[in-house]
């Protein structure tokens, strides 16, 4: 089993470390960033995802965004154009649904399968191959690649149809964005007060407003640490499709729309490539106060 890997960045670059490491052979392409770590770890490198698909049984994308992965895999010189009939591709990037389905569509022309396969969890997951991973596709095509996913994340669970996967990474992102801002609007309030930031994490997050966010980013805000981690511009770019998937479908989500508004905010004060825990610095704008240890 060759497999193809396109896009070795944050996430994607300890994902395919972690495919090599359990043994498969692999054919990598990034269009921009060097690869020269997995070549060294055993890895082939490939000059464009056509090669990349020509080479590789199945292909995994790891992507930024829709118009990325559409370019990646049916622009010119794509994955589409290399691919073999029978072959699987598996996109793990956060992407818009609908895009899901029109690459599903186009592939299944070629004879291709096609699954959505977004993951949550961050680089640090991403690093400990403990990533959770929401999968739309046919029960059989997941079946096939379940035990590739599994060497990627301790979570591989099938929701739905081509789509689904990326539906409920929205659903993610929205409750990860709004908690963020919720935990930040609340250590600004305690800070303000004058009651210590730390005292107030030790105390109530072993209580109901505990959570994984509290848990993985009030660290972060305490050491003024926003290095990314997941970024404030892919954030936006998540909220935006969840903002169009939603209106399409007709359910208005307007606290998704207030945060959207602050991480717009932030972007325009040069925060967009911090982390997405920066959402704090907004609040601490606000209110003239720093949530800091
Ligand atoms: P990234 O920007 O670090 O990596 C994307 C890589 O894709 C880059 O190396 C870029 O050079 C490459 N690329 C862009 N266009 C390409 C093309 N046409 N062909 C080949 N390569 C191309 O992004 P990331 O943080 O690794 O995120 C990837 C996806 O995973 C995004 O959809 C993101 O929303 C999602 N995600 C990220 C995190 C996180 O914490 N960073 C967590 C969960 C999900």
């Amino acid at each position: 089993m060759i497999i193809g890997f396109i896009g070795l960045g944050i996430m994607g670059r300890p994902m395919a470390k972690n495919l090599i490491n359990a043994g498969y052979k692999l054919v990598v392409y990034d269009k921009y960033a060097k690869t020269d770590d997995l070549t060294a770890l055993g890895a082939e490198k490939a000059v464009s995802n056509k090669e990349a698909a020509a080479r590789s049984d199945l292909i995994i994308t790891m992507l930024p965004n829709s118009p990325h992965v559409k370019e990646a895999v049916l622009g010119p010189g794509g994955v589409i154009e290399g691919i073999r009939a029978g072959s699987t591709v598996v996109d793990m990037s956060s992407i818009a649904p609908a895009v899901s389905q029109e690459l599903a569509a186009a592939l299944k022309v070629k004879g291709v399968n096609f699954l959505d396969a977004p993951v949550s969890g961050g680089e640090p997951k991403a690093i400990d191959g403990t990533l959770a991973i929401m999968v739309g596709g046919d029960q059989g095509v997941f079946d096939s690649v379940k035990p590739i996913l599994e060497k990627m994340g301790s979570s591989v669970v099938l929701v739905g149809e081509v789509g689904a996967g990326n539906v409920t990474k929205l659903a993610n992102q929205i409750i990860v964005a709004l908690n963020i801002a919720a935990v930040s609007e609340a250590f600004v309030l305690a800070a303000k007060a004058g009651v210590k930031p730390q005292a107030v994490f030790e105390a109530i997050k072993g209580g109901l407003a505990g959570s994984t966010v509290m848990n993985a980013k009030v660290p972060m805000i305490l050491d003024g640490n926003f290095k990314p981690g997941f970024r404030i511009e892919l954030h936006i770019k998540d909220l935006q499709n969840a903002l169009d998937t939603a209106h399409n479908l007709g359910v208005p989500i307007p606290l998704t729309a207030e945060v959207m508004e602050i991480l717009q905010a932030l972007k325009v004060d040069e925060q967009a490539a911090s982390d997405h825990s920066a959402i704090v610095r907004y609040y601490e704008k606000l209110a003239k106060i720093e949530v800091r240890s």
